[in-house]
């Protein structure tokens, strides 16, 4: 097996070659194809299985197909921000439970997004909002966040989610385990956030408890099961 099926996007493929990965994990082997057929999906994966390659690939390589988008044509009503500060429409959103681990996936989206239109950008709580601010006014197409920082920078009107294609849940279990369930419930069901059917959603946890199988229920669409 190699990266090729389905045609992962060649600039992509370039990309994932000046990583040396040369085979998909097993979790990249499965979800690769569910995802670029356009399917949620719930995951029940380890941390090292590569599930991060899993998500970050075919959202990627389907993203450098389509282009960036412009704001939506509303985007007046959503505040444009105070003055003449910017604000940023990401047409990904990652959301994880840590500063280590959205640290992590944003290196990984800086190296597989690499001379392609796609900017990553990372936000988290415990530090100084000024400088993660002025990231986001370079642009922002892929944003990784941990969620109590996300709901603060959509709180002050910096953060769009209108343009949301995809969004990734990362270790949804331990996301609960931390108390974000408010903040995560108010990010996926505030009312900037396209609805199931306008948008992808692909959830990933080591666990499939209660809590977790509601959030599935409430947050993805006739999704594809997988355990790796
Ligand atoms: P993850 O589970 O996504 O945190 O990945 C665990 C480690 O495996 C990371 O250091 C990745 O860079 C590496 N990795 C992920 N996918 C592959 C692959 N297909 N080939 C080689 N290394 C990989």
């Amino acid at each position: 097996t190699t990266f090729t099926s389905p045609p992962l996007d060649t600039h992509l493929l370039g990309n994932i070659d000046l990583a040396h990965y040369k085979n998909p994990t097993p979790v990249q082997k499965y979800s690769i194809p569910i995802v670029m057929g356009g399917r949620d999906l719930m995951a029940c994966a380890q941390t090292g299985s590569g599930k991060t390659g899993g998500f970050l690939f075919p959202i990627l390589s389907q993203s450098f197909l389509q282009g960036p988008s412009a704001p939506p044509a509303n985007a007046a009503a959503y505040g444009g921000g105070y003055g003449r500060q910017r604000k940023a429409y990401p047409t990904a959103l990652i959301l994880a439970p840590t500063r280590e681990l959205v640290s992590q996936i944003y290196e990984e989206s800086r190296k597989f997004a690499y001379r392609s239109w796609v900017r990553p950008c990372v936000v988290y709580g415990g530090a100084d909002i000024v400088s993660q601010l002025r990231l986001i006014e370079r642009g922002c197409d892929l944003l990784v966040a941990t969620p109590g920082r996300l709901v603060d920078l959509i709180e002050r009107g910096r953060i769009s989610l209108a343009n949301i294609k995809y969004l990734v849940l990362d270790e949804a279990d331990r996301m609960l385990d931390m108390g974000f369930e408010p903040q995560i419930r108010r990010i996926v069901e505030g009312e900037d956030m396209p609805k199931t059917d306008a948008r992808q959603t692909l959830m990933f946890s080591a666990t499939f408890p209660r809590d977790i199988q509601m959030l599935a229920r409430d947050f993805l669409k006739d999704y594809i099961f997988l355990s790796v």
